[in-house]
């Protein structure tokens, strides 16, 4: 078989951890396999490193900021073939761009828009072990770019498309895939499988034991992907098609994105084209806009509320103070985003109303609602946000 592994921060978080997981690896190669290994930093050390530019600038220069946060990849991943080399294997390391991954020019959030597999194909057939710098590639000028947060899991899965792979496993430091944060809730259960789908919103809404784009790649490529612990050997999440699935719960996981911030606009000129103009705005600054909530007009003006991102918040305040569309502009960083997920969703009816009512109960106020075909989504203020997890878990049964 030919594997795609893929160890995040926590598993190469020292030396010791990156012993072990020199280990594991070899352990497939002995088995038989051609191993490929995708690694993250060791955790905390992007955050650490964009502490250091943000020493120097408010707003470092996103091409700089690229070439530092690279660098934390390029660590592990060298000294993951040092470690290997160490115990007799062959094994090379290579940075995004050795390894053929081409993206386009969005520093700090860069998309892949190509992989070239003989790059690594090369290096497999030379009987390496191959380790891969995550979260990073080149644009087509040579300039590193990165992948976004969690951006690892996107290497993994977009290498193990390239190359065809059987298998790409997820190593992280819990068992897979639960019904939600396992940190948030103790009895949080793991799931033996789930449907991209419902991961995609599950990842999209804060779970993020897997990077949202890398779901959507993986569905895209069809690759078999499967989330593990590599603290021990338990069987971990199967991410599958959802034919493959024989049960399908109404609700599969509850989800809680911290990482959210409202923006309200007063005072709108209420007429074609100025939603348009504020949102094609945010756009251009590839803000990622969320759950967008528009009153009826009233005296010619209307107020609109949506949610972006926490670490877009600055951005989109620059943003707007450009287009300037209205009166009174609020922000609101104190929210966050409960959710339920679950494909059963879509026959049954119910289930919004249920989750209202589960937080009615405990006196949560919720201040924007969403819902899409598979998840609905509220807005509560932050510190009820591990409460209303807590609540929907129990309410759906969850825990059983
Ligand atoms: P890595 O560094 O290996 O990429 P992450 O920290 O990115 O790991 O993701 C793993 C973490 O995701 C877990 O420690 C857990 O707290 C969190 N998490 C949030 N939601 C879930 C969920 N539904 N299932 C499993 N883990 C979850
Ligand atoms: N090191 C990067 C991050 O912390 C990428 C990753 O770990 O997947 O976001
Ligand atoms: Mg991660």
């Amino acid at each position: 078989m030919l594997v795609v592994q893929k160890y995040g921060g926590t598993s190469v978080g020292n030396l010791e951890r990156i012993e072990a997981v020199a280990k594991r690896v070899a352990k497939s190669f002995d088995d038989g396999h051609q191993v490929v290994v995708v690694v993250s930093a060791m955790s905390g050390e992007t955050n650490q490193l964009i502490e250091y530019a943000n020493y120097f600038s408010g707003s470092p220069t996103p091409r700089e900021v690229d070439m530092l946060l690279s660098s934390g990849e390029r660590v592990t991943s060298s000294l993951l073939a040092i470690a290997l080399n160490g115990m007799g294997y062959k094994s090379v390391s290579l940075s995004g761009g050795q390894a053929g991954i081409l993206t386009n020019d969005s520093h700090t959030k860069a998309r892949i828009e190509h992989i070239d597999r003989k790059c690594i194909e090369d290096k497999i057939n030379q009987g390496n072990i191959v380790i891969v710098a995550g979260f990073q590639g080149v644009n087509e000028r040579g300039d590193v770019t990165t992948l976004g947060r969690g951006g690892s899991d996107l290497s993994a899965v977009a290498i193990a498309g390239a190359l065809q792979a059987d298998i790409c496993e997820i190593y992280t430091d819990v068992d897979g895939v639960y019904t939600t944060d396992p940190r948030i809730v103790k009895k949080a259960k793991k799931l033996d499988k789930i449907s991209y789908d419902e991961m995609l919103e599950l990842a999209s809404v804060g779970a993020k034991v897997l990077q949202t784009r890398s779901v959507e790649m993986a569905k895209k490529l069809n690759v078999n992907l499967v989330t593990r612990s590599s603290f021990n050997d338990n069987e971990g999440t199967l991410i599958t098609k959802e034919e493959n699935i024989m049960e399908q719960p109404i609700v599969s996981g509850v989800a809680l994105d911290r990482n959210q911030a409202r923006v309200t606009l007063r005072g709108v000129v209420d007429k074609p084209g100025i939603a348009a103009e504020i949102f094609s705005t945010l756009a251009q600054k590839d803000i990622n806009v969320d759950m967008i909530i528009q009153n009826v007009g009233h005296d010619g003006t209307t107020n609109m509320s949506f949610t972006v991102p926490e670490n877009e918040f600055l951005a989109t305040k620059e943003a707007l103070e450009h287009i300037q569309p209205s009166k009174i502009i609020e922000f609101d960083d104190e929210i966050v985003k409960v959710s339920i997920v679950g494909v059963g969703m879509k026959s049954h009816s119910g289930v919004a109303s249920e989750a209202f009512e589960v937080l009615a109960r405990e006196n949560i106020n919720i201040e924007m609602i969403s819902t899409s075909e598979i998840k609905i989504s509220m807005v509560v203020h932050q510190k009820y946000g591990e409460l209303a997890v807590r609540a929907l878990h129990k309410a759906y049964e969850l825990d059983k």
